[in-house]
């Protein structure tokens, strides 16, 4: 069964749901909206647990799988809440280091949607800290006693057991001597109250354990090792799509509602939407590969939370836009949406640690172990990456950048038979991918020079016949090259001098503030490579293979393939002329278009950021920066313009509807 079939599964079913009545759409649905019924119906249908291994009840699918479960039901605000966090969480980390007893008494319960179990980690004293938590279980006699207070604990008055983060030994070091367990709700001992949140709820709670008794088979993992585990678990916590979709149930309305504006400012909204959601959506996808692969994923983690979170925050802001005068049931989720958003960006770790960890990663304590220039993940793309900077003259300040310096580069580039890379040799090209195209053009951009490479590539992919639409999404990916290339230098070059520069008797890399916009400038350099990712995974090689096509159908007689005719026999396909422009869905043009504003936007932020933080010796004219960044600044309004690029994207998903936008942000539309 591939994602294919388990969204056709979990789609019918909650159609079926749905048109029965059995739920309403919510807002914040995997905290807030309890249906037992609903978690034992995906129980008995197979979908919890499946990435789980068959002796455990699951099918041992990957975790990409059960993102397509997962975005299905936030989709549409389904009553999920009842089996989330166990699902999600505590029984991948049961799995993982369970003894075979714990394993017995709470998987099959997950897989089979009874177990609602809480997540004990907060404490009064213990939020951001978490490390410092003060909840302790002592040795005794087959196991432990537990004492303690949590707080914020989610669905603790409905849960059928708790994880519980306590210390189980006295270290010199906070994060030594933690320890994880799984303990029974209804032992003796533990005491819920409820809290009420700002909208009158009651999803949260208070937990006093007094003398509860933990058996020696109820530890998670090895005793002491509790932080190292709890890590490893809030990949699971932090990497998945309910960060982002909290307010998606108000999409749909939005797009019915009467009032909906349909200007340029509207429909750049609608386009940031598609843009933003597209590239997050494949982050999530690749932290899912990561969890397959056994990896913890920690930075892409916190940055598709940190990011995921202002989406969802963000999408409540275009409503009231898109509609502003909204009718009562809109009125009423945009409410809603507005009440639980506080805690959007505190719940799971809090925005600004976030911030804190991907900062860490990037400027470590030892700041001569920052590796500021990121490798890219195909090692063939790297090797291009690097050939195309030692071609351009090795270093930013190397290049010579006089007219007659810039000439030769172009000549170089040309003489490598770099300008026809990724034109089939079949159509008089270098043959190769738009990746290897792209790295090339990353690489360049690395040093602040384009050779003219993107516009020699679109001329020559034209000249092979590619048509007018298929040229501009080109030409958009190749903007989006550029622009992350220069972007990543910038960043890396910021890096360096904040490393450097020392004010206040210590590095400028030492100051929070300056760590948090390093962190929030790696960030959106990230989500701008899932973003380009996507759009090459997607639309690249279709560019590249419609030519091939074309060269072969013209050989045969004039059948041209489309996409929306995949036999050649449309009119323009039997009459054996060219037809531009058919040879590239609007998915695909979709993506290249959401590659170059996210670039843009990305490469915006890092323009403005790495001047600020490099003062006043970052606007000379000896300094290198400004060549990465006048370039940044060229290429976001260069072709298509980041601007129009978003309202092209909003121009789609008005014409498409909610459906035809989530089939494209999930890659689910139907084959033609
Ligand atoms: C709806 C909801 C559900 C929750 N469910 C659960 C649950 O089921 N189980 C559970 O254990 N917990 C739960 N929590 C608690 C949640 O994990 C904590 O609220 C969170 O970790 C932040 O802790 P805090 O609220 O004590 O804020 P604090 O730690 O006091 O932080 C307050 C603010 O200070 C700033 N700050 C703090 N530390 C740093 C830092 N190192 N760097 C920069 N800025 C910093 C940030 O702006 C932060 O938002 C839930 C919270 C919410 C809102």
């Amino acid at each position: 069964m591939s994602s294919t079939e388990i969204r056709t599964r979990i789609r019918t079913l909650l159609d079926d749901w749905l048109s029965a009545g059995r739920f309403t759409p919510t807002v914040d649905c995997w905290l807030r909206s309890v249906d037992r019924d609903f978690s034992r119906a995906l129980g008995e249908a197979g979908l919890l647990g499946m990435t789980w291994p068959v002796e455990h009840g699951g099918e041992g699918r990957p975790n990409t799988d059960r993102l397509a479960l997962t975005e299905e039901m936030l989709r549409v605000g389904a009553p999920v809440t009842a089996h989330w966090i166990a699902e999600r969480q505590i029984g991948p980390a049961v799995l993982r280091a369970g003894t075979p007893e714990l394993k017995a008494a709470i998987l099959p319960d997950i897989v089979a949607g009874r177990a609602i179990i809480g997540l004990g980690m907060s404490e009064p004293e213990s939020g951001s800290d978490l490390a410092s938590v003060r909840t302790r279980a002592v040795p005794t006699e087959g196991g432990w006693i537990l004492n303690g207070h949590k707080i914020w604990t989610t669905q603790a008055h409905n849960a059928t057991a708790m994880y519980i983060l306590a210390r189980t030994s006295e270290e010199e070091k906070k994060h030594q001597g933690l320890s994880e367990f799984v303990i029974d709700m209804d032992s003796p001992g533990i005491e819920v109250s409820p809290i009420v949140d700002l909208a009158g709820e009651h999803h949260f709670n208070e937990v006093r354990y007094t003398d509860v008794f933990i058996p020696r088979e109820r530890l998670i993992g090895t005793e002491g090792e509790g932080w190292k585990q709890v890590i490893e678990q809030l990949s699971f916590e932090r990497g998945g799509p309910e960060r982002a979709l909290s307010t998606w149930v108000l999409v749909p309305e939005v797009l019915a509602a009467p009032g909906l504006r349909t200007d340029e400012g509207a429909l750049r909204d609608l386009g940031q939407v598609v843009a933003e959601l597209s590239a997050l959506r494949h982050m999530y996808r690749r932290i899912a590969a990561a969890l397959d692969a056994g990896e913890a994923p920690i930075r892409l983690a916190a940055a598709s939370k940190f990011i995921g979170n202002g989406f969802e925050k963000g999408l409540i802001d275009i409503a009231r836009r898109l509609v502003p005068t909204p009718g009562e049931k809109l009125a009423g989720l945009i409410q809603q949406a507005l009440w639980a958003s506080p805690a959007f960006g505190i719940r799971g770790g809090a925005e600004d640690v976030l911030l804190g960890i991907v900062a860490k990663l990037e400027l470590p304590r030892d700041l001569s172990k920052a590796t500021p220039q990121p490798r890219l993940a195909d090692p063939e793309a790297q090797e291009l990456v690097e050939l195309a900077g030692k071609v351009a003259g090795g270093t930013l300040l190397d290049v010579d950048r006089s007219d007659a310096g810039l000439d030769r580069l172009r000549s170089t580039v040309e003489d490598l038979g770099w300008t026809r890379v990724s034109v089939p040799e079949s159509a008089g090209g270098s043959g190769g991918s738009l990746a290897d195209a792209g790295a090339i053009v990353r690489g360049l951009a690395r040093l602040g020079v384009t050779a003219d490479l993107p516009e020699h590539l679109v001329a020559a992919h034209t000249g092979a016949g590619l048509g007018q639409r298929e040229a501009t999404a080109l030409a958009s990916l190749l903007d989006a090259a550029v622009l992350l290339g220069a972007g990543e230098a910038a960043l890396a070059l910021t890096i360096g001098h904040v490393i450097e520069r020392e004010q206040f008797g210590a590095p400028l890399a030492a100051i929070p503030a300056v760590k948090s916009w390093i962190a929030r400038m790696r960030m959106q350099l990230d989500l701008a490579v899932e973003s380009y990712d996507r759009a090459l995974e997607i639309a690249g090689e279709a560019l590249v293979a419609a030519e091939a096509d074309d060269q072969a159908s013209d050989a045969a007689g004039g059948q041209h393939r489309t996409a929306n005719d995949p036999a050649g026999t449309s009119a323009a396909g039997t009459s054996g002329e060219s037809a531009p422009g058919t040879g590239i869905s609007d998915a695909q043009v979709a993506a290249a278009l959401s590659a170059k504003a996210i670039a843009a936007q990305a490469g915006g932020l890092v323009a403005a950021q790495t001047h600020q933080l490099h003062g006043a010796i970052g606007i000379t004219a000896e300094y290198p920066l400004h060549h990465l960044t006048q370039l940044i600044w060229a290429t976001r309004d260069s072709g298509t313009s980041e601007h129009a690029a978003l309202v092209e994207l909003g121009r789609l998903a008005l014409a498409g509807g909610e459906p035809v936008i989530w089939d494209h942000l999930t890659d689910s539309a139907p084959e033609s």
